[in-house]
């Protein structure tokens, strides 16, 4: 005997919960399944506690200029005490995300679910079959680990989360975002830390430089760049595990982090019984309404691979309720998405890079560094960088790049006049507020240089 619903979720992480929650509040009756916590990766092992360990990395720096400004600090860190706080707190909003999907009346089931129709699910524990004339993926994704021998030696970031104690030296594959956030909390806490990449320099698809400056920034906090690299195998050698690099490279680690990227969460959910089709980069294929190949299904976050960030799966959850249970149809637009790096030095982005605006016409580059205020009276020397990319001649803002404190802060910020067309000429009009740092960017007179026809000149 099946149970019916009007919408089955599967997958109760950002974009699952808020299109539960909002479809629920349409009337649709709505069962939403999660085999492991409610919160899905951004709560449970991801935004939210990376950005408590960030915070606790960050003192390292703040105690560093205390002196400065008159404090005399006899700082000790304690491992496990952050890590209990941070479980305490992630409990307390998975418990919320809980309450706030039964509010509504969404039922939540804690199991796993498999697709054996176009219409019907089954769960694996309780043997309950589902039905609903709409079901929802929203599975997310996992790390991607590297086929290396003595991979199994190696961590992720949803390890590094529990570790037991600090690893007295850490390696992390990868240049992303996991790789430059976590080399920072892990050498932040004292942590040796090295990251080896195959690229050339962090943060691929990041405005050069940005990923230029981060880069320094890592080096000056210690942390060690080997590029143009990587990984060939791990061994235990004692408690350490000893890392070849090829050509007979080898060097031993407390730890070794894999931070090589995610894949998406599609094996085991019946997908090819139901008629759901994939793309060539395994993601699940969807229109602009979040459609699958097979109408009653729809997709939306990692599991689609359109972008693997937290707002924009809650955007396409949402898009979907109002589209599927409001008679509403909304299509995201994906063209205008800032990011942030809660990296140290933080980095952050809106909009095109320098390199990709020259291929949009005549441009001018607006570009200042400087050391920030809190440094001055210490003794760092980091500057902070930021950016802007217009049309040539006070045209459109095209792109806002930023590195430095609260770089995520104001890019969230300046995200709302890009996204509404805003000119050179709109952020000139804005008193600016001094002093801070945002104030630059309402205060450039003249472009530092400007491309015409593709062609730099200064
Ligand atoms: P990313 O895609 O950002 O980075 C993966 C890195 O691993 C890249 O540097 C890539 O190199 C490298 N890599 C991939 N495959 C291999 C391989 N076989 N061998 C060696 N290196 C490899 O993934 P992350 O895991 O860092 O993050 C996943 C996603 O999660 C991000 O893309 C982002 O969307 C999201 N995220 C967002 C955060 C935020 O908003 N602050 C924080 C953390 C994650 P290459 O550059 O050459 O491809």
């Amino acid at each position: 005997m099946s149970e019916a619903f009007d919408l089955i979720v599967i997958g109760a992480g950002s974009g699952g919960v808020r299109a539960a929650r909002l479809a629920a509040t349409y009337g649709a009756r709505v069962a939403i399944v999660e085999e492991y916590r409610v919160g899905g990766t951004c709560v449970i092992r991801g935004c939210v506690p990376k950005k408590l360990f960030v915070y606790a990395s960050r003192f390292s720096d703040m105690f560093e200029s205390a002196g400065s400004f008159g404090w005399t600090v006899d700082a000790k860190f304690d491992w496990p005490t952050l890590v209990a706080n941070k479980d305490k707190e992630i409990a307390r909003l998975e418990a919320a995300y809980v309450a706030a999907l039964e509010k509504p009346g969404v039922g939540v089931i804690r199991d796993r679910a498999i697709l054996t129709g176009r219409n019907r699910v089954e769960l694996v524990k309780s043997g309950r079959v589902l039905e609903a004339k709409t079901i929802l993926l929203a599975t997310g994704g996992h790390p991607y680990i590297p086929d290396v021998p003595g991979k199994e030696l190696g961590i992720t970031s949803n390890e590094a989360f529990h570790l037991e104690k600090l690893p007295h030296s850490i390696l992390i594959e990868g240049g992303g975002y996991v790789a430059v956030e976590f080399a920072t909390v892990f050498a932040g806490l004292g942590v040796d830390t090295t990251i080896v990449y195959r690229g050339d320099c962090v943060l691929r698809g990041f405005d050069a430089d940005l990923r230029q400056g981060v880069s320094v920034g890592l080096q000056e906090r210690g942390i060690r760049l080997i590029y143009e690299t990587n990984v060939r195998g791990l061994r235990k050698s004692g408690d350490d595990i000893v890392v070849s690099f090829g050509d007979e490279v080898d060097a031993p680690f407390g730890a070794v982090m894999f931070a090589t990227g995610r894949n998406a969460n599609v094996s085991g959910y019946g997908l090819d019984v139901a008629g759901v089709e994939l793309t060539s980069g395994g993601h699940i294929a969807v229109d602009e309404y979040s459609r699958t190949s097979n109408p009653s299904i729809y997709a939306v976050g990692d599991v689609t691979g359109r972008s693997q960030l937290t707002p924009v799966a809650i955007r396409e959850g949402a898009a979907f309720a109002e589209t599927a249970f409001n008679n509403n149809p909304v299509a995201v637009d994906h063209s205008m998405i800032g990011t942030a790096v809660f990296s140290e030095p933080e980095v952050a982005s809106i909009g095109l890079t320098e390199a990709e605006a020259t291929t949009h016409g005549d441009i001018d580059v607006y570009l200042t560094r400087f050391r920030p205020m809190i440094n001055t009276l210490s003794t760092k020397s980091e500057r902070m960088m930021l950016k802007l990319v217009t049309l040539a001649n006070g045209g459109r803002v095209l792109g806002c790049h930023i590195l430095g404190p609260s770089a995520a802060e104001m890019i969230q910020l300046v995200a709302i006049p890009i996204g509404m067309g805003a000119t050179k000429a709109d952020f000139d009009r804005a008193m600016a507020m001094h002093p801070t740092a945002g104030e630059e960017l309402v205060t450039f007179r003249a472009p530092t240089y400007t491309y015409r026809s593709g062609r730099k000149q200064i």
